[in-house]
């Protein structure tokens, strides 16, 4: 296509035809046409250079994060097909694993993208997925060093979050809880996104970085935990960046 491809107007589908099946390339080659080399940086993989997607750059920031707090037993909260499941069975600080979602569907997808049933046994060890929900307390989530929640507060009615709080931070007690959710104030970026929309059909509510450090910090003193923040995703001028993400540490 060299000298006339770029210039087309159907680019994008000639090169997708020619490509036919082959996403990874596809994307490239998209990717080159429009001068962008792909940034995969830390969160693209050796097989797929492309650009990582805004979950993609969330999992990775959350899964450095529980590598560098030295945790050896992590609980994935609302962990749905268990894309962070996987990355974190890649890692081998990682030797105690639990998957919790409420979804039996979501639960049974993440068994079939981990090959669950089929997994050697010292992986299997590693590794158990349960279904519970995080809105009523359960002895099979305690004792762990950290929790993920990763974009999972949004789905609950916000009336639930303190039943919440108190399953997680009351009951289960982990050493540490990382909780991401989206930025309410980063929408406006989104040109499709009308405004006051939210990003996802069941989120019940998105919240600005006010808004969740306020709660963040009223759960911090209530139950103990030292919070920190941090953000996730390319920051925009004045709405910060896409996605928030609040770390909190269990003050002994
Ligand atoms: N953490 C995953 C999935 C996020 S989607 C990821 O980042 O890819 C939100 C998930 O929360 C869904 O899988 C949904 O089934 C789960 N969820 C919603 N309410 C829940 C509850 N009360 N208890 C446990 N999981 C819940």
């Amino acid at each position: 296509g060299d000298g006339w491809l770029a210039e087309h107007p159907e680019a994008e589908q000639i090169t997708r035809r020619y490509l036919a099946n082959l996403h990874g390339l596809a994307r490239q080659a998209l990717d080159r046409l429009n001068g962008q080399e792909a940034e995969g940086g830390d969160a693209g993989t050796m097989e797929s250079p492309r650009k990582a997607t805004l979950h993609e750059q969330r999992l990775r920031v959350v899964l450095d994060h529980l590598k560098g707090s030295g945790a050896e037993s992590v609980v994935d909260l609302g962990c749905g097909e268990g894309k962070l499941v996987r990355m974190l069975l890649q890692e081998r600080q990682f030797r105690r694993i639990l998957g919790m979602d409420v979804s039996y569907a979501e639960l049974a997808k993440a068994m079939r993208r981990l090959h669950y049933e089929e997994m050697a046994p010292k992986q299997h060890e590693r590794l158990e997925l349960i279904q519970g929900s995080l809105l009523y307390r359960d002895a099979r989530l305690t004792g762990f060093d950290a929790a993920a929640v990763v974009e999972v507060i949004e789905h609950l009615d916000e009336d639930r979050l303190q039943a919440f709080e108190r399953v997680v931070f009351g009951a289960a007690q982990p050493g540490m809880v990382i909780v991401t959710t989206p930025n309410a104030e980063y929408n406006t970026v989104f040109e499709t996104l009308d405004a006051g929309a939210m990003r996802h059909q069941d989120h019940r509510f998105e919240w600005t970085r006010a808004e969740f450090a306020t709660w963040a910090e009223r759960v911090g003193q209530e139950f103990n935990y030292r919070v920190s923040f941090a953000s996730i995703g390319t920051e925009h001028e004045g709405v910060g960046a896409p996605s928030q993400m609040a770390i909190f540490t269990y003050e002994t």
